[in-house]
């Protein structure tokens, strides 16, 4: 997604632009993603992480309408928000202390007891006390995916399946890439590989600057929608589809680059659906998958310059990159054309990997 999000804003400024997909672009952790649009909830503190997110999260409305206009296509903005839960005292004192900073960041957050959440959410399971965020939102993330890459084709962006092996560079410049089908001239390279952004050949960055975290889903369909709004706590979340389909994420592995769906996985994640919404483990299950999230080390993306001039990087978006990809979009298209940057990018630079 940060990828297409790229091509899309510089095909706008007028550039020629292809994208270099080896599978389907979007058919990895864009793929996988939930599509919860939760700038607060995933922020352990105040800083340069949290004012990133909440930036990337005013994109997002008036890039779903974007999408909608210029693709066709619904892509599933929702703004029921995003709840949090404690289901016992420990996990009461940590969202206590979280709702403290927040609000002293000026975040609005609404502290409800046990029996506001059960008037908001009947069907929840009975925590001892939620945070209710009315800025966290939701998309759902294929139709998203969808919609960019028919916007995409429709400005003229070109896309090429093939897998991109290697940089072309001369001395410290980069000239284009080496593909499995073969040299590829640019006079700009963008590097949105996700979770293989190190991998490629010629890129000047140490292999462990981006990182695979696997994060396992499932899916359970109800006949309507069991909750209302995004639900965090268990460990986990939910992510309830207006067609009454429920996502249940998601597990985070350190297991290299392997994608499959395990047993454990699917345990501790209908566990986790059971404990936030009781009536969920009656449920079929209708499908599970796995993505790799790209991480960095500061869960912070790289977004910009390169040590090899015209190079440039678009990862490491972790467990926020469907929140951040069109934010990150508008950076990376800026910095290529010399445009004005929307926003502060020392938080974000490559150069810290
Ligand atoms: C289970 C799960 C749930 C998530 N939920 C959310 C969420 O709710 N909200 C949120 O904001 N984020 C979420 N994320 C994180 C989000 O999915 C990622 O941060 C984001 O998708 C990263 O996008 P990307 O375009 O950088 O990477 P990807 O979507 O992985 O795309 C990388 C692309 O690069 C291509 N590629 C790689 N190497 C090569 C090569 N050598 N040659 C050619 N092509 C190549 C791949 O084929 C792929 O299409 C979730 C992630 C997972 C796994």
């Amino acid at each position: 997604m940060v990828g297409c999000a790229i091509a899309l804003r510089l095909r706008d400024a007028g550039a020629a632009v292809t994208v270099v997909d080896r599978g389907e672009p979007g058919r990895e952790a864009s793929w996988a993603a939930g599509g919860i649009l939760a700038p607060e909830v995933e922020a352990h503190g105040p800083g340069a992480f949290v004012e990133l997110m909440r930036a990337g999260m005013t994109r997002w409305r008036p890039f779903a309408e974007e999408l909608r206009a210029r693709a066709g296509l619904d892509v599933g903005y929702r703004d029921d928000g995003t709840l949090q839960l404690a289901f016992d005292d420990d996990e009461a004192a940590t969202l206590e202390a979280r709702a403290r900073w927040q609000r002293g960041a000026g975040v609005p957050v609404e502290a409800l007891g046990a029996a506001d959440v059960a008037r908001l959410e009947p069907a929840l399971g009975r925590p001892v006390l939620g945070l209710r965020y009315a800025s966290g939102h939701q998309i759902d993330t294929r139709a998203a995916m969808r919609a960019l890459v028919i916007a995409c084709t429709r400005a003229g962006v070109a896309f090429v399946r093939s897998e991109v092996r290697r940089l072309r560079l001369d001395g410290r410049r980069v000239l284009g890439v080496d593909t499995a089908e073969g040299p590829r001239d640019a006079a700009h390279v963008v590097v949105a590989a996700g979770a293989w952004s190190t991998q490629l050949d010629g890129m000047p960055l140490p292999p462990g600057a981006v990182t695979p975290v696997r994060g396992q889903m499932i899916e359970l369909r109800a006949a309507a929608p069991p909750v209302r709004h995004v639900i965090f706590g268990a460990g986990g979340y939910l992510v309830p589809r207006a067609d009454g389909r429920v996502l249940v994420g998601s597990t985070e592995e350190r297991v290299g680059f392997a994608k499959e769906v395990t047993a454990a996985g699917l345990g501790t994640l209908c566990a986790r659906a059971a404990r936030l919404c009781p009536a969920l483990a009656a449920l079929p299950v209708a499908d599970h998958w796995s993505g790799l999230r790209p991480a960095s080390a500061d869960a912070l993306p790289y977004l910009g310059a390169t040590a090899i001039a015209n190079l440039w990087l678009a990862s490491g978006h972790f467990r926020n990159g469907v929140l951040l990809a069109p934010l990150s979009g508008e950076i990376v298209a800026a910095l290529v054309t010399g445009a004005a940057v929307p926003v502060d990018l020392s938080a974000v630079a490559p150069s810290r990997a």
